[in-house]
């Protein structure tokens, strides 16, 4: 049996408007949730008291009058002091993108910029909760684990090989072809990533038409993510467009699969998962 999350949308300090903060209660409610909204023009004392009293397992803060960084962290103290630092809290409102580091190192689970869509933090909340409550949930997202290479466009490898291998003095790795997309391709160790430079085989090959197109340079940018199924599953249910719904191989047998840029403002991502066994 699933417990119904307890949610408390409150506004803390002057501001006297909360079409935003009903919109979410409505949403959050919507999603199953049991929500109590405490009114205009809260104090923080008046949020912490409420919250405890209700039992809640979320505090969701909205704040339109600009001073989030007094009272969001007001909040979270006074949780703290009255030992409630289980209720997970999330914060929204106009809140610019530069105080959300300051904020979430106060406690705060997660700032939701203006345009959110409310689903995203209806889900948010639900999977932390559900976190909190050594509940797994189907969907946990894994963010990628690191920049697994980044991906160079050349015209020609014995000309580029040149300026990483002699002038930057880095390690070929090695050189293969990649039958998949017509390329020829160097590693270039650097630290734990890697840069790959890619020659077009033929002019059928994508870095055929890149060059064609951009010229040189970089082509794209590989995160390193294991169980990449799981991922590009994840991804396409937040809306992200997939070049890949189902892994290639790629160089050296890693299971590769590319985002559609527009999804991605621009850049071509890849993700890459490595073989397990024949990592060296
Ligand atoms: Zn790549």
């Amino acid at each position: 049996m699933k417990k119904t999350i307890r949610v408390l949308i409150a506004k803390p300090g002057l501001d006297g408007h909360d079409r935003g903060a009903l919109v979410i209660s409505q949403a959050l409610r919507d999603y199953g949730m049991e929500v109590i909204y405490t009114g205009l023009r809260q104090t923080p004392e008046q949020i912490a008291a409420a919250a405890i009293q209700e039992d809640v397992d979320a505090i969701g803060l909205s704040c339109l009058s600009g001073a989030h960084n007094e009272l969001f962290p007001e909040v979270m103290r006074l949780l703290h002091e009255r030992g409630a630092d289980d209720i997970i809290v999330v914060g929204g409102g106009v809140i610019p993108w530069e105080d959300i580091p300051l904020l979430e190192s106060k406690g705060i689970k997660k700032v939701f910029t203006p345009g959110t869509p409310t689903i995203e933090t209806a889900k948010f909340i639900e999977k932390a909760v559900n976190e909190r409550d050594g509940i797994s949930s189907v969907t946990a997202a894994v963010p990628p684990e690191r920049i697994d290479h980044i991906g160079i466009a050349v015209a020609s490898l014995d000309e580029a090989l040149p300026f990483y291998v002699n002038q930057l003095g880095l390690t070929l790795e090695k050189i293969e072809e990649v039958p998949s997309q017509q390329v020829r391709v160097a590693f270039i160790k650097i630290g734990e990533t890697r840069l790959e430079l890619l020659e077009a085989l033929t002019s059928e090959s994508p870095i055929a038409s890149f060059i064609q197109k951009r010229g040189q340079g970089v082509h794209h940018v590989a995160l390193g993510v294991s169980d990449i199924q799981d991922r590009i599953h994840e991804l396409k249910s937040n809306g992200i467009n997939m070049i890949h719904d189902v892994p290639v191989t790629g160089a050296g047998g890693a299971q590769v699969a590319f985002m559609h840029p527009s999804s991605s403002h621009k850049v071509l991502f890849e993700l890459c998962e490595k073989r397990k066994k024949e990592e060296v």
